[in-house]
């Protein structure tokens, strides 16, 4: 049963029709046929004009049309075969086996196909291992930093330091501010890792994003009053409400406006908050005159760990995170951020948010307790 089937699959694919073939040998045919004709029509000699001569004439345009059609399909076997040979030499071994000596064009598309799938693949493993390494090297690389201060530090406490009291407060504060700093990063990687592997779910709610800026200017209005800061916000209308998890998007104001506040570098620094509404979104930009970013360093800000000046960052606290985070948390609300930056002029992060209208029970909550319309001006 199963040998007659595969003899049955043998005589069709040996017998498939090859359709350009065909098309050839008609046309060939119907040159030849026409000449004939035109010859017969114009010619005096009555054998011509005699059913018999249109019978062979018949006859032999069909003997050449089937001649043709085979000797063509012997050619373009005998040359496609010799170049399926050609290429699949120089295919590599696991891709072509030795029974593959008989590949027609379609199957050889698929095995150049699969080739470049398995090459994909061996890149984007590549890829990774780069990717795996260069990451550990960072975290390494930063959590290093703070620890050899610690030791440093420990040591000298060890070898006497303790004694003397004042030493020994200083050093302990200084281990204290290392293993915050160890801390924040380990906090910050963790929330990293956990947006890249999907693990966090948005807690979406309604709230007014001019209300939240202004907490946050209260809870980092110590750090801005030390550089003598101004913290401003701008906006259209005192209550502008959006659709968002309102505890990331606290974290992404805090992460650019703190930014601000570390990268001021000048008197009479100025951050400006602004918020707008548009058709379906609301619009929101972080503002500074800070020492701005160079057109160079602008495009890697967001990747893990970059900074433009290491040392400075590293002395500020930060752990080239923010940003990551920033934009992390932006598009697991299906957004982005822009960033504009003129260097040694100041810089601005833009983003939305998706509109939204609050309830009437939380516009009533929010205009008795928490509303703040003369305090959205100057802080
Ligand atoms: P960091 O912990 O170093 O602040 P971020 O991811 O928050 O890490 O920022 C990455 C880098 O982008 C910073 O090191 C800094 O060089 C630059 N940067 C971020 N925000 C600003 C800003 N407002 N003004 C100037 N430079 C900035």
């Amino acid at each position: 049963m199963t040998e007659n089937l595969f003899f049955d699959m043998r005589i069709r694919n040996s017998i498939k029709i090859n359709w350009l073939s065909v098309a050839a040998s008609m046309l060939l045919v119907t040159v030849i046929g026409s000449v004939v004709l035109v010859f017969e029509f114009y010619t005096d000699d009555v054998y011509f004009k005699t059913r018999n001569f249109n019978y062979f004439l018949v006859f032999t345009l069909w003997f050449l049309f089937v001649l043709n059609y085979f000797v063509l399909e012997f050619l373009f076997n005998y040359y496609s075969k010799n170049q399926i040979r050609r290429i699949t030499n120089i295919l590599p071994e696991d891709i072509i086996h030795d029974y593959d000596s008989d590949l027609s064009f379609k199957e050889l598309g698929e095995k150049m196909h699969e080739m470049n799938q398995k090459n994909a693949e061996i890149d984007m493993m590549k890829e990774m291992e780069n990717y795996r390494k260069e990451y550990i090297g960072n975290i390494s690389h930063e959590l290093k930093t703070p620890l050899f201060s610690m030791q440093g530090y420990i040591e000298t406490l060890r070898d006497g330091g303790v004694e003397d009291l004042s030493i020994r407060d200083k050093y302990l504060q200084r281990i204290d501010s290392s293993v915050e700093r160890l801390l924040n990063i380990v906090k910050d990687l963790d929330m990293i890792n956990r947006y890249e592997s999907g693990q966090i779910d948005l807690k979406y709610s309604i709230f007014d994003i001019n209300l939240l800026v202004q907490e946050i200017f209260d809870l980092l209005e110590m750090e801005g009053e030390k550089l003598a800061m101004t913290m401003q916000l701008q906006t259209t209308q005192p209550q502008l409400f959006v659709s968002a998890d309102k505890q990331r998007i606290s974290q992404v104001l805090i992460n650019l406006i703190s930014n601000s506040i570390k990268y001021a570098n000048r008197e009479e620094a100025q951050i400006i908050v602004s918020t707008r509404e548009g058709t379906k979104s609301i619009h929101i930009s972080v503002e500074d005159n800070g020492m701005g970013i160079k057109p160079e360093n602008l495009p890697r800000i967001f990747e893990r760990f970059f900074r433009v000046e290491s040392s400075r960052s590293r002395k500020e606290g930060g752990s080239g995170l923010g940003l990551a985070i920033v934009k992390h948390i932006l598009e697991a609300h299906q957004q982005s951020i822009a960033v504009e930056s003129t260097y040694l002029s100041g810089t601005k992060f833009k983003f939305k948010l998706t509109k939204s209208t609050p309830s009437i029970k939380k516009i009533n909550g929010i205009s008795k307790g928490n509303s703040i319309p003369g305090k959205a001006q100057n802080l």
